[in-house]
């Protein structure tokens, strides 16, 4: 599936700085740019990360699957713009034109973590300065950090990103030192006494906590789907984790939905072998503001499962703007009760913040309060309501480790204005120590954003500099 953009579109650009792929065009600079009514998505290259529809101020940019009959036209508009340019113009280069700063007397840097926000920042680096001299630190022996691990191998376009790193991890300016734990085997103070500058790229795989009983059978979605792609990759077949087989996710992001597929695939099954056959997803966000992707309810709806929507009371329309609300009303209206003939149901269960966790009946019981739609405000007016299930799985978002000197903000992310590390007691930038990827954006968006994520800070580190 491609992403496909509609006519309202005002080439504003804020897609082709997102997309990790290049293929949105005509670029500003490329020949039709001025005359095009609206730009193209290549459907050849596109890779379905869905950072371009996330970045488009006009909402312009949907998931082929999701166009109406009238906007299909936009999808062979787009097809056919592409056939025409492969015919009548050499190969294309679209990278969007970035400001090469002056050049001046070596630059070191020394990047903390190797995952997709690193690499953007080191190629960023190289593409500006030929002087810059940049050491990345790794704790692991591997480049790629979330996306060589925990993303799945279903999305083959976004794990077949691992070859971006080839050419600036291979350029002579940039060392790279594996195994190397900064804050254990190298002290932060160490590379600020050593570099011009610092960037943390350290990423935020660490779930946040929730207080659960020791004998909860409770789990981590990070580690769960790590260990069944991993798994999977290695041909040994599904992970057997779970207590039984109702199990509750908690979360309502692309994370609990790559979970439930990895559960419909059978790749994750109960600790005695057998299928799981119920999952909940628990979502604090309201049905009419989903924090998960149409490409993830759209994969999860290819398999042979039935899908239950709960919008906790609040009504969603099936003529609202956004597509995947309209398709979550869809279900609550067609499909609220379960038809259980599939042999897994997922419910999504929407507007619910868990409060507690306790064991019971051998199994675990989660208590919910409703979520008003503002997102904040809790209703008082709602009872709490109880869910049980064998076993729970957390997808509740993701913060920084705590480093000894790198002050964290209360959403778990580096404290930071637009990738300058701020102190939050001072409010006053920390000089040469800067942050990008999930570290700076608490644990939010694709690693196709990561990409202008880094040019952002890399343009901070020129700005302070005056040249690199
Ligand atoms: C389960 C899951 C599935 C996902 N699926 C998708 C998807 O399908 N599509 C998509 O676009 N995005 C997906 N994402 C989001 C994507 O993984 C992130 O956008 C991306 O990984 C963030 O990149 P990063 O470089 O900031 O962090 P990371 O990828 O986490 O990289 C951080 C690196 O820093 C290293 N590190 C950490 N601490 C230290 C230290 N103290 N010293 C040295 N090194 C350190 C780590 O080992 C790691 O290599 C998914 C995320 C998760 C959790
Ligand atoms: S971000 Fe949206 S409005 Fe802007 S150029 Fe891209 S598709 Fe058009
Ligand atoms: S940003 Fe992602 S979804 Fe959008 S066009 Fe590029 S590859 Fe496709």
């Amino acid at each position: 599936m491609s992403y496909v953009i509609l006519g309202h579109c005002c080439k504003d650009g804020s897609c082709l700085q997102v997309c990790p792929q290049n293929c949105i065009h005509p670029a500003p600079g490329e020949p039709s740019f001025a005359t095009v009514e609206h730009l193209y998505i290549d459907p050849a290259t596109c890779i379905d990360c869905s950072a371009c529809a996330d970045a488009c101020p006009a909402q312009a940019i949907k998931p082929e699957a999701a166009l109406t009959e009238t906007e299909q036209v936009y999808a062979q508009k787009s097809s056919t713009y592409f056939d025409l340019l492969a015919t009548t113009r050499p190969p294309r280069t679209s990278t969007p034109a970035i400001p090469i700063a002056l050049r001046s007397s070596s630059f070191r840097v020394a990047v903390v973590g190797a995952g997709s926000a690193a690499m953007y920042t080191v190629r960023e680096l190289l593409q500006r300065s030929t002087s810059v001299q940049i050491t990345v630190y790794e704790q692991s022996p591997h480049l790629g950090g979330l996306l060589r691990t925990a993303v799945s191998p279903d999305h083959r376009g976004i794990r077949q990103m691992m070859r971006l790193f080839d050419i600036p991890f291979a350029d002579p300016r940039v060392q790279t030192r594996f195994d190397t734990r900064v804050g254990v085997e190298v002290t932060m103070e160490f590379l600020r006494s050593r570099y011009d500058a610092v960037v943390l790229a350290y990423g935020a795989a660490r779930p946040r906590e929730i207080t659960a009983p020791a004998a909860a059978d409770v789990h981590q979605a990070i580690d769960a789907l790590t260990s069944a792609h991993a798994a999977h990759a290695a041909g040994s077949g599904p992970i057997r984790l779970v207590a039984g087989p109702t199990v509750m996710i908690i979360g309502g992001g692309n994370v609990a939905f790559d979970v439930a597929m990895s559960i419909a695939k059978q790749r994750i099954l109960t600790q005695s072998g057998a299928p799981i056959t119920r999952v909940v997803i628990v979502a604090r966000s309201p049905a009419s503001r989903p924090s998960f992707t149409f490409s993830a309810l759209y994969e999860l709806s290819q398999h042979d499962v039935d899908i239950a929507v709960d919008t906790g009371g609040t009504p969603i329309s099936d003529v609202a703007a956004d597509p995947l609300v309209r398709r979550l009303a869809a279900i609550a209206r067609d499909g609220g009760a379960l038809a259980r003939s599939a042999p897994l149901s997922v419910e999504l269960v929407f507007g619910r913040e868990v409060i507690a966790l306790t064991t019971a009946d051998g199994g675990i019981r989660l208590r919910t309060e409703q979520v008003a739609a503002g997102g904040r405000v809790r209703l008082t007016t709602v009872a709490a309501e109880d869910l049980s299930a064998d076993s729970v799985i957390m997808a509740s978002g993701f913060v920084c480790e705590p480093m000894p000197g790198v002050p964290l903000g209360a959403d778990g992310a580096v404290h930071n204005h637009q990738g300058r590390v701020v102190s939050p007691v001072s409010g006053e930038t920390v000089e040469g120590l800067y942050v990008v990827g999930w570290a700076k954006r608490g644990g939010r968006g694709g690693v196709g954003e990561n990409r202008r994520c880094a040019a952002q800070t890399v343009n901070m580190m020129v700005a302070d500099r005056g040249a690199i």
